[in-house]
């Protein structure tokens, strides 16, 4: 969400230094300049301002709406917030940025913040049915936000520019900025360690700097990274005294003896760890981690993990899985909704949504299970957003009937 079409070119934002977005932005300040946001088919419209310095892009009076859902530019209103399984209060937007709360500290010291459930109603096209939203987002919920701001959720076949997906990250986690902390200049990104990647040079240099100033500030840090399944073997042998991230991360940040987060981390995630573990997908993980007050060290004090395909599509069984695979087989064009913090059953949005079958999208439902409650959910869910999307199709795969895809889609093909 980071491309802007400027007097007629298109300029991606997450490839530009600061410096070069300045030489871009400063001639057109107070120029009626024509600017626009390429996070939806919408073209919003933007002008340049001018603060602390920098030169930033701002939406127009009345364009909010026009936005993605996760544009910084855009309108997260309480029902977007609350489909993503959010109150207001742990998902909002504020002057062009994103502010989120997280269900833990980022100061180092600070107070694990209480967390409060509420109900919202969903309007469906046949009656309101009852969610449950959260005051608080967890460091999962973050990983998708962060996801579906650098656009990894979609999988488009005619995109030539394969970018690099890491670079995407850092630009996902500029002006995202935790609740209340005026002190990050960049927002997130400012205590944000991205992997060692060949796209970027210098990234164990940026590493380092920000240990060092999260160091200095009492501040956590958050780190992603991609773990193999070696490499998730290894983090979870407590049989090794120490361990660190220095390959993948190129700084130490390390866990030592059975740390407290492993218990948690095995047991909230043990079928992704499991399926990993059996079949070799690659898990992306994002943590949290203390700095020492000896550099260059900083300990590992919470960690959640999101399995993606070998293409960073994220899932969330393996039916999923394999329906991902074969879209991307057959070369579609698809999004896979995120589920955020709603529960899988819980959610509002389809599990998969083709974009190549114009004039309209198709959603696609996967039904892993037949217990009552689980399809109740989901005939819930088919209601609400085929009420709030009028030109929506339709297409689904009973699984738990059904495993073998492929004579399932013998019988019943993909739309085209
Ligand atoms: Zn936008």
């Amino acid at each position: 969400m980071t491309i802007y079409k400027i007097q007629g070119n298109i300029h991606d934002f997450s490839v530009l230094k600061p410096l070069e977005i300045n030489n871009l932005l400063s001639p057109l300040l107070q120029q009626a300049a024509q600017i626009s946001c390429e996070c939806s088919s919408k073209s919003a419209p933007l002008f340049v301002t001018h603060r602390a310095g920098n030169y930033h892009l701002a939406k127009t009076a009345g364009s909010a709406g026009l936005h993605a859902q996760l544009c910084k530019h855009g309108a997260l209103t309480a029902v977007r917030a609350a489909s993503m399984g959010y109150a207001s209060s742990a998902l909002s937007n504020l002057n062009d940025e994103i502010v989120f709360s997280l269900d833990r500290p980022l100061k180092i010291g600070g107070e694990n913040p209480s967390v409060v459930s509420s109900n919202v109603n969903f309007q469906g096209a046949s009656k309101a049915y009852v969610r449950t939203v959260s005051s608080r987002m967890t460091l999962l919920g973050l990983l998708h936000v962060l996801w579906e701001r650098a656009r990894l959720h979609e999988h488009n076949p005619n995109n030539l520019l394969q970018q690099p997906i890491w670079p995407k990250l850092r630009a996902a986690a500029h002006d995202l900025r935790p609740k209340g902390r005026t002190d990050l200049a960049f927002g997130l990104s400012d205590i944000f360690l991205l992997p060692l990647h060949s796209q970027t040079a210098n990234q164990q240099a940026r590493n380092f700097a920000k240990l060092n100033g999260a160091r200095n500030t009492g501040s956590m840090l958050l780190f992603v990274a991609q773990f193999s399944p070696k490499d998730i073997a290894d983090l979870l042998n407590t049989s090794q005294n120490k361990y660190s991230m220095k390959s993948l991360l190129g700084v130490e940040i390390t866990r030592y003896g059975n740390a407290p987060f492993l218990t948690n981390l095995a047991s909230s995630f043990q079928n992704e760890i499991n399926r990993s573990q059996n079949f070799g997908d690659p898990l992306i993980a994002i943590g949290i981690a203390k700095p020492d007050s000896k550099l260059p060290y900083a300990q590992i004090s919470s960690m959640a993990l999101m399995p993606v395909t070998g293409h960073h599509i994220p899932f969330d069984s393996s039916f999923e899985k394999d329906l991902a695979d074969e879209l991307i087989n057959q070369k579609r064009h698809f999004l896979k909704p995120l589920r955020f913090d709603t529960k899988q059953d819980l959610q509002v949005h389809p599990d998969f949504i083709l974009l190549d079958v114009p004039p309209i999208d198709i959603a696609i439902e996967v039904y892993g299970m037949n217990t009552p409650s689980y399809l109740a959910r989901k005939a819930e869910k088919i209601d609400i957003y085929t009420a709030a999307s009028t030109n929506i199709g339709y297409w689904d795969w009973n699984a738990s009937q059904s495993p073998n895809l492929h004579a399932w889609l013998a019988s019943k093909p993909l739309p085209r």
